[in-house]
């Protein structure tokens, strides 16, 4: 159960993204997806979330064979570094967009009927909440500061109540000190909403900080798999040793 791939390869032309991985993730588990850049990391969880397909191997979640689903019949919810924010709505309005709560499925706001309006407010709020953006509801997005909009990101990406919740690089935008403010705050909402979630990270320090488990990908191969402190203990590779070269 939660992510299982297998045997995943993905060719643009004559270049090889992704090279034969497999890899398990179980239900609940926060795991980074840590490798240099280009090393494959986007293109994988492009093909968890059915944004791409692969050319060869299988995405199981949950059980469920995903392999020929499309992203929208997946279950899964996303954050990319450069969020698709609606500029003219609110923080609230952004979060509602697309949710019908009783059928979880997308459904425009303009449409939906009173009660169906009622049961998003109410969903909208207990998000808000969540992320801490209560004060913010009727605010548009520029009046955020760049993590709160990531946040309002967050909720969004939570509020069809995900299996799967993908994360890539979701505050590579942001300066070092928020950065490390909202990766502690990653942290603590997993631990309230354990969500199986995907995070995708070039920064190690970062990796080893959130994770329950760390995927190192290179070259379009996994070469490493383990608890942060695995990696720690016997990093397998020039890339996380530079980083504990660094830290020391
Ligand atoms: P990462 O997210 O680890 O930085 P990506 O998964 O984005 O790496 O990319 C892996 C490799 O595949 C890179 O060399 C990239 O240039 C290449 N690549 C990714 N998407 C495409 C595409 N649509 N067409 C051609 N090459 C691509
Ligand atoms: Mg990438």
């Amino acid at each position: 159960m939660g992510i299982d791939v297998s045997g995943i390869s993905k060719r643009f032309g004559d270049f090889t993204a992704l090279d034969d991985v497999s890899v398990s993730l179980p239900t609940g588990r926060l795991t980074a997806l840590l490798g240099p850049s280009g090393g494959g990391k986007s293109t994988l969880l492009r093909i968890i979330a059915g944004l791409e397909s692969a050319d060869e191997g299988t995405v199981r979640i949950e059980g469920e064979d995903a392999t020929h689903l499309p992203a929208r019949r997946r279950n899964v919810g996303f954050v990319f570094q450069h969020y698709a924010v609606f500029r003219h709505m609110t923080v609230a309005q952004n979060v509602a967009f697309g949710l019908d709560v009783r059928r979880r499925r997308a459904l425009p706001w303009s449409t939906a009927s009173r009660a169906d309006k009622a049961r998003i407010a109410a969903r909208v709020d207990e998000l808000l909440r969540l992320v801490h953006l209560e004060p913010f509801a009727h605010r548009l997005p520029a009046q955020l500061s760049g993590g709160q909009r990531q946040r309002m990101a967050l909720a969004r990406a939570l509020a069809i109540e995900p299996a799967v919740l993908l994360l890539d690089e979701p505050f590579g935008a942001l300066d070092a000190q928020v950065r490390k403010e909202l990766r502690e705050w990653l942290r603590r909402l997993h631990d309230e909403v354990p969500v199986t979630t995907v995070f995708v990270t070039h920064d190690q320090e970062e990796a080893l900080e959130v994770a329950d488990e760390v995927v190192v990908i290179n070259h379009g191969r996994i070469e490493q798999i383990g608890s942060p402190e695995q990696l720690y203990d016997r990093p397998a590779n020039d890339f996380v040793m530079g980083f504990l070269g660094d830290a020391t």
